[in-house]
Order: structure tokens, then C-alpha cells, then sequence
């Protein structure tokens, strides 16, 4: 079987929006099994980053390349979704009226829907699964909670949870932090650690409690390409990322 020497590549990407180069000239490799933490300011280009990944945007110019030999923007978003890229927004979406038991179920597969998740027994298998990321995101006593009972913090698990069901190998994740506690905020970061053991993990967090709590490799973007990158220590000691953070 081929081993590929990136999950995720990015070489020489640009695009504009209305003539404005919301990501310019921005690479980024991604080695298989790597957790990444973007950073950067407001309008640095990370969410625009993270949708021409996903398919939702076509770059101008440039390589976008999963497992070395799959060239991302010739496929669109549904496709990147199959090969196991999962995308994981700002804004849960895990539904309120159902258990965390069967949101995961749901999530094992699009064929499933409601209904028979509602009616029908799983297979020993499939519920082996569901169990095993009920514990992975910390949710065992929730099981048969509705989620509109959960914490917001907890609906974050559930959907990141959800996420795990598909099985992705790359899991792209904004802002997870938002809107959590201190204690929530780095139980997350255990949890994307965790993750990180069996996935590849790209998350874009402001939180710096958060990035240092996943003590991993950090890319600083700014004006749409990456302006430093190395552990925490060494890029919020580089000059332009003082600049950049304090100096306006
Ligand atoms: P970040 O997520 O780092 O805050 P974004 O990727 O959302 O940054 O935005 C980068 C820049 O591109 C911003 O200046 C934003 O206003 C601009 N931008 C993003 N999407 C669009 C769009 N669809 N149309 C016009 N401008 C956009
Ligand atoms: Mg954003």
C-alpha cells in the first residue's frame, strides 16, 4: 500500500475576492498523523483556508494535494467529504431531539437516517463503535441525554464525536474553543490530542490557553500565507508575530 509523505499539501494558493487576496501564496504540508494548530488574526485567511480544502472554494492558483496524489480542486465538496476529509464548523449542528446515543448512530452513515436510527437495533458492531467514541469524547453518562440537554461544550464533543463516526482520516476543526469554559477548553485540546492518535488533526483556535494545552507544531498565518511556524515557544517569540499580534 502506498504511504503517502503528506496527508494534506498546499503549495503556492491564492485567491481573490474582488481583486483582495484573501490567501496569498500560502503552503502547508501536513504530515500523516500530525496535529496542527493555526493561528492568526482576524481576516488572516484560515477560514478561506479551510474552505478551499473542503471544496466549498476554488483557489486561483495553486497545489491542493490529499495523500500526495488526490488534487483536491478537482473534486467538490461532497466527494472530499468521501475521501475522508471531515469538516467540523464553529456552530454545533448535532440534533437537539435526539439522544448523544443516536446522533452518533446517525452519524455512522448517510444511509441511516431517522427513522431507522430511531427504530431499528444496530449491528454489535456499529454499537461497539458508537461506545468506543461515546468514551473517546468523554460522554458516557450522557449516552441517553437529548442534546439539547447537553453543555455547549458538550454538544462540541458530541459533534466532533460525530465526526470520529465517519472515520475521516483528516479532521479539520474552526474554532472549537469558542464559547467554552476554561476547564471545557482543555479538556477539547485533550481530546483533539487523543484524536490525533488515529487522525491527522488541522484546528484553527484564537485561544492560547488552548494551543499551548496541545503542545504541538504551530503555523501563524497572516495576509493569507504563513508567517512563522515551529512550536509555540518560537513563534510567539518571532519579531513579526509580536508585530503582527500587538503591533496596530
Ligand atoms: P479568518 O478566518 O482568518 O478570520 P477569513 O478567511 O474569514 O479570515 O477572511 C480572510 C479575508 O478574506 C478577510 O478580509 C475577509 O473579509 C475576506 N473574505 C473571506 N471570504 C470572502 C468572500 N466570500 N467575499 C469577499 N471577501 C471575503
Ligand atoms: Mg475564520
Amino acid at each position: 500500500e502506498y504511504k503517502p509523505k503528506s496527508i494534506l499539501y498546499l503549495n503556492g494558493v491564492t485567491k481573490s475576492f474582488d481583486g483582495f487576496k484573501a490567501i496569498n501564496n500560502l503552503s502547508l504540508d501536513i504530515r500523516p498523523g500530525e496535529l496542527r494548530a493555526i493561528i492568526g488574526p482576524n481576516g488572516a485567511g484560515k477560514s478561506t483556508m479551510m474552505d478551499i480544502i473542503t471544496g466549498k472554494t476554488k483557489p486561483d492558483e495553486g497545489e491542493v494535494k490529499f495523500k500526495d496524489l488526490t488534487d483536491l480542486t478537482k473534486h467538490d465538496e461532497a466527494d472530499i467529504a468521501n475521501l475522508g476529509i471531515g469538516r467540523k464548523f464553529q456552530k454545533p449542528t448535532v440534533i437537539e431531539s435526539l439522544t448523544v446515543w443516536e446522533n452518533l448512530e446517525l452519524a455512522l452513515s448517510g444511509r441511516r437516517g431517522v427513522w431507522q436510527t430511531l427504530f431499528f437495533k444496530l449491528a454489535d458492531s456499529d454499537a461497539e463503535r458508537v461506545a468506543s467514541t461515546l468514551t473517546l469524547v468523554g460522554l458516557e453518562e450522557r449516552k441517553a441525554d437529548y442534546a439539547q440537554n447537553l453543555s455547549h461544550g458538550q454538544k462540541q464533543w458530541l459533534e466532533i464525536g460525530m465526526l470520529i463516526m465517519q472515520d475521516p482520516e483528516l479532521l479539520l476543526i474552526d474554532e472549537p474553543a469558542a464559547g467554552m469554559t476554561d476547564y471545557e477548553t482543555l479538556q477539547t485540546a485533550k481530546l483533539l490530542k487523543d484524536i490525533s492518535q488515529k487522525h491527522s488533526v488541522v484546528v484553527v483556535e484564537h485561544d492560547m490557553d488552548f494551543i499551548r494545552a496541545l503542545d504541538t507544531k504551530v503555523t501563524v498565518l497572516h495576509e493569507g500565507s504563513v508567517l512563522a511556524e515551529g512550536t509555540l515557544d518560537v513563534v510567539s517569540a518571532d519579531p513579526r508575530v509580536i508585530e503582527v499580534y500587538l503591533g496596530r
